[in-house]
């Protein structure tokens, strides 16, 4: 579903991503870990073509779908690509209820009416499950738990038929028992849509359980790329090494 050659991103005066390479087939999972700093978001954002300027983002080759990605309309983007952040207070609109928010995703890429929209949110909403989903819809994002807005934030990437999810550290800021729930969710929504997903973690235990592939990246480079469990202590880069090193 996607195909990244050579990605570049130069923001004045930092080379955040040097060069980046890889390619995610149907329903493929795959994690990304390297150290803070190690241009893993940048990478992120710049397949969510979120890095506002367009000149700061270079590559050689960018498919999604089979389409050049800076060719594919945001109707495709908006509803096969779905971007999941560490905290999804910063994505959620603090002043709008959180159904209507899901709904405008509906009404704007899919042309929803606005009843028919809000129906749809509710009924995400319910496949993230989300307890009370009726009434939550009508509630704004802080009256949501962390655990809770996340699911209602992959929710959103469910409104449309999405192919592919980033998920950029979903599960860092929540406690283990909803980490498990939240990471079961990608599993599940990964099995039953066979959608891709890219997995940004530090933590190696979650990647392992979720992805079938891992990629190291060092220095705004993909150092290492295998199967999940080749990750092991005789890894080619001593970045990788000590990354192993450093877990049980
Ligand atoms: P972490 O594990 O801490 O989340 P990361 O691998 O996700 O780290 P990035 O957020 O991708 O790291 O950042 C890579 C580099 O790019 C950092 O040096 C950061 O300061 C820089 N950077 C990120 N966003 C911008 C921006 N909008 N403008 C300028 N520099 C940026
Ligand atoms: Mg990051």
């Amino acid at each position: 579903v996607l195909a990244v050659e050579g990605l570049r991103v130069t923001f004045p005066g930092v080379n955040p991503v040097r060069g980046v390479s890889f390619s995610l087939g149907r329903g493929e999972s795959v994690g990304v870990v390297g150290e803070s700093g190690s241009g893993k978001s940048v990478t992120a954002l710049a397949l969510a073509r979120l890095i506002e300027d367009p000149g700061q983002v270079h590559a050689d080759r960018l498919e999604f779908l089979g389409k050049p990605l800076p060719e594919a309309d945001r109707r495709t983007l908006g509803t096969s690509f779905a971007m999941v952040f560490q905290d999804p207070m910063t994505s959620f609109n603090p002043t709008q209820r959180v159904g209507a928010q899901l709904a405008e995703v509906a009404r704007y890429h899919q042309g929803l009416p606005r009843g028919a929209a809000f129906a749809r949110a509710v009924d995400r909403l319910r496949a993230v499950r989300l307890p009370g989903a009726a009434r939550r819809a009508r509630q704004l994002p802080h009256e949501f738990s962390g655990g809770m807005r996340q699911r209602a934030m992959i929710g959103m990437g469910l409104m449309g038929t999405p192919a592919l999810i980033v998920a950029d550290e979903p599960t860092t800021a929540l406690d283990v028992t909803v980490q498990r729930r939240v990471l079961r969710l990608l599993a599940d929504v990964r099995e039953a849509d066979d959608v891709a997903i890219l997995l940004i973690s530090h933590d190696m235990g979650v990647i392992r359980q979720l992805c079938d592939r891992v990629l190291v990246m060092y220095a705004g480079r993909i150092v290492e790329d295998l199967p999940a469990a080749e990750l092991t202590s005789d890894a080619r880069h001593p970045y990788t090494r000590a990354l192993l090193a450093a877990v049980p």
